[in-house]
C-alpha cells in the first residue's frame, strides 16, 4: 500500500461500516487516519471491472438484505439503497460519505498475507472484520457446485448470480441444500419467485441448532403450505451436471431429485486463515477480551470473526455470525479503541438472532439451551396471524426467549425479560401465562 495510518479496518461488511461511523462520531475527521480494505466486489459488473477497476467494488452494506428483500421478483433494493448504516436506521455510508469524512476506502482488494508483529500493513491498530466464508459442498466430498446454476449466498456477487439464475428458470424446480438460515430464507425467497422449491438437509427438523421439535413443525407446515416439500435426514453425495449445469442431485439413500437450479447453504467458517498461529483462536474465531482486543494488543476482531466473552452467560466466549453481533462488537471496539479516560468497560451483549420468512417474523434472544416452555398457538387457524414463542429456562432463571410475530413492545418485554434473567419459581405458572410473563411483568 506505501502509506501508513493509525487504524487500519481489514473487511468491508457490515462491522466495517458500523465501525467506521463510530470513528466519525467520536473522532470527528478521520482524515487519513482511518483506512478500509475489502475485497467485494458486485458480480455482474465483472465485465465492466475490467475495463473500469473501481466501479464494481463495493463500499460496506446491510449483509442480511441479499437473502430478503434484493431476492424480491418485484421493487427490490439495491445499492446504494441499503449500504450501511440504513439497518439500524441511522445514517447512509455511500463512497461519498467515507470521501467526506477522510476515510481512505482500497476496495476490490484482497490481503492475502498480515503479519502481525512486522505489521506489513501499516497500522497502530488493527480490526479485523473479515467475516466468515460460506462452506462449500466439496467440503462435504460433493463436486460439482462450482457450475453456472448452483448458487451460495454471502456476498453481493452470490446475490446478482442467484437473481440471474432465478430468472432464468421461472417455474422451474430448485434444491435448497441445508435447512439453517441461507436455506429457510433463499426457499421462502424461490417460492416468491415462483419457483418450486424441495430442501435437503441432514437433521430431523429445519433449524435444527435454533428451533425446537414444536417450534420447527409450525414453519414446516407453513413451507408446506406454500408447496415447499421437506426431504429430511438426507444428505447430497452427488450431483449430475450436463453441459456446465446441475440436471439432478443425488441422495445418500439413492433419490434422485431433478434440478433446474441448486441453492446451497451448510453453515460458514470464520475467515481467521491470515491470522492462524499469530492469534489465539477459540470456537473457531480470533479470540478476543471484553473490549474485542485480540492476544496481540495492537489488534482487534470484531463480527462474526470474534469470539468473545458473553457477561450474560457468566463470560462464556461465543462466536456470533450475526448482524446486530456485528454491528455492536464494532461500535464497542472503537470506543474502547479510542478511550482515553479508560471509561469503557467491557461489552454487555444480549444475543439478539432474528429472520423474516415469507410475512413471519421471529426473533431470539440470549440462550436456547436449559428447558423449553411454549406459549401462545403454534397451530393457528387459516388467515389467523401466528404468534407464539418459547421461553428457555435453566438454574431457576430465563435464559432465552423465542417470539413469532411479536409487537414491538412485545419484542422489547422479551428481550428485556432475558436481559434480567428473570426469576421463574415455578414452571407450570410460567407455561400459564405464556407471553404475559414477559409483558406483564
Ligand atoms: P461480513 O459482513 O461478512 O464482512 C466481511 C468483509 O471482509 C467482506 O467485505 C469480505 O469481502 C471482507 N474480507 C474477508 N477477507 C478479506 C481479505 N483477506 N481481504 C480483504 N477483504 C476481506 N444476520 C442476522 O442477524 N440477521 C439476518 O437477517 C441476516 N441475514 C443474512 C443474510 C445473508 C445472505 C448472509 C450471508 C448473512 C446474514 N446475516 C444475518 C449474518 C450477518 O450478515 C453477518 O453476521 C454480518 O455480515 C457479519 O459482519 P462482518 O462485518 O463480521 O462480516
Ligand atoms: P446454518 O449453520 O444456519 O445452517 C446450515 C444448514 O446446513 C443446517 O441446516 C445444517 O443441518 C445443514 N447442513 C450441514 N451440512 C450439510 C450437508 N452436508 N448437506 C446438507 N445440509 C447440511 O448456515 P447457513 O449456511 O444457513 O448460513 C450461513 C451464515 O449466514 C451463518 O453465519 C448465518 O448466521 C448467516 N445468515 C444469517 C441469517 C439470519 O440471521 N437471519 C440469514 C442468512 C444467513 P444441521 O443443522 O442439521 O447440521
Amino acid at each position: 500500500m506505501g502509506r501508513a495510518f493509525v487504524y487500519v479496518i481489514l473487511g468491508g461488511g457490515v462491522a466495517a461500516g458500523y465501525a467506521a461511523l463510530e470513528f466519525v462520531r467520536r473522532n470527528g475527521d478521520s482524515r487519513d487516519k482511518l483506512c478500509i480494505i475489502s475485497d467485494e466486489q458486485a458480480r455482474s459488473l465483472l465485465l465492466l471491472c475490467l475495463l473500469s477497476f473501481n466501479s464494481c467494488s463495493v463500499a460496506p452494506y446491510e449483509r442480511p438484505a441479499l437473502s430478503k428483500g434484493f431476492l424480491l421478483p418485484q421493487g427490490a433494493p439495491r445499492l446504494p439503497e441499503f449500504h450501511t448504516c440504513v439497518g439500524a436506521n441511522d445514517e447512509l455510508l455511500t463512497k461519498e460519505w467515507y470521501s467526506k469524512h477522510g476515510i481512505v476506502l482500497v476496495l476490490g482488494t484482497r490481503v492475502t498475507s498480515a503479519d502481525v508483529r512486522r505489521k506489513t500493513i501499516s497500522y497502530k491498530t488493527l480490526i479485523v472484520a473479515t467475516g466468515a466464508r460460506a462452506l462449500k459442498l466439496e467440503e462435504f466430498g460433493v463436486s460439482g457446485s462450482d457450475v453456472r446454476n448452483v448458487c451460495y449466498l454471502r456476498n453481493l456477487g452470490d446475490a446478482d448470480k442467484l437473481v440471474d439464475v432465478m430468472g432464468s428458470c421461472p417455474g422451474g424446480k430448485a434444491v435448497v441444500v441445508g435447512g439453517g438460515y441461507i436455506g429457510m430464507e433463499c426457499a421462502a425467497a424461490l417460492v416468491t419467485n415462483k419457483i418450486n422449491v424441495t430442501m435437503v438437509f441432514p437433521g430431523k427438523h429445519c433449524m435444527n441448532r435454533i428451533f425446537t421439535p414444536k417450534i420447527a413443525e409450525f414453519y414446516e407446515r407453513y413451507y408446506t403450505s406454500k408447496g415447499v416439500i421437506f426431504v429430511k435426514e438426507a444428505s447430497v453425495t452427488s450431483m449430475e451436471v450436463s453441459a456446465g449445469k446441475v440436471t439432478a442431485v443425488m441422495l445418500g439413500d439413492g433419490r434422485r431429485l431433478t434440478a433446474d437450479m441448486v441453492v446451497v447453504g451448510v453453515g460458514a467458517r470464520a475467515n481467521t486463515g491470515l491470522f492462524e498461529g499469530q492469534l489465539v483462536m477459540e470456537k473457531g474465531g480470533i479470540k478476543v477480551n471484553g473490549q474485542m482486543q485480540a492476544s496481540d494488543a495492537s489488534v482487534y476482531a470484531v463480527g462474526d470473526v470474534a469470539a468473545f466473552p458473553v457477561k450474560l452467560f457468566g463470560g462464556d466466549v461465543r462466536r456470533l455470525e450475526h448482524v446486530d453481533c456485528a454491528r455492536r462488537t464494532a461500535r464497542h471496539a472503537v470506543a474502547a479503541i479510542l478511550d482515553a479516560t479508560g471509561s469503557v468497560g467491557d461489552i454487555d451483549y444480549l444475543p439478539f438472532f432474528y429472520s423474516r420468512l415469507f410475512s413471519l417474523s421471529w426473533q431470539l434472544y440470549g440462550d436456547n439451551a436449559g428447558e423449553a416452555v411454549h406459549f401462545g398457538d403454534l397451530a393457528p387457524g387459516d388467515g389467523a396471524t401466528p404468534k407464539f414463542g418459547a421461553y428457555w429456562v435453566r438454574e431457576g432463571r430465563i435464559a432465552g426467549a423465542f417470539i413469532e410475530g411479536g409487537s414491538r413492545q412485545e419484542n422489547e418485554s422479551i428481550a428485556a425479560t432475558v436481559r434480567h434473567g428473570a426469576a421463574v419459581p415455578d414452571v407450570p405458572e410460567l407455561r400459564r401465562r405464556g407471553l404475559a410473563f414477559a409483558t406483564q411483568a
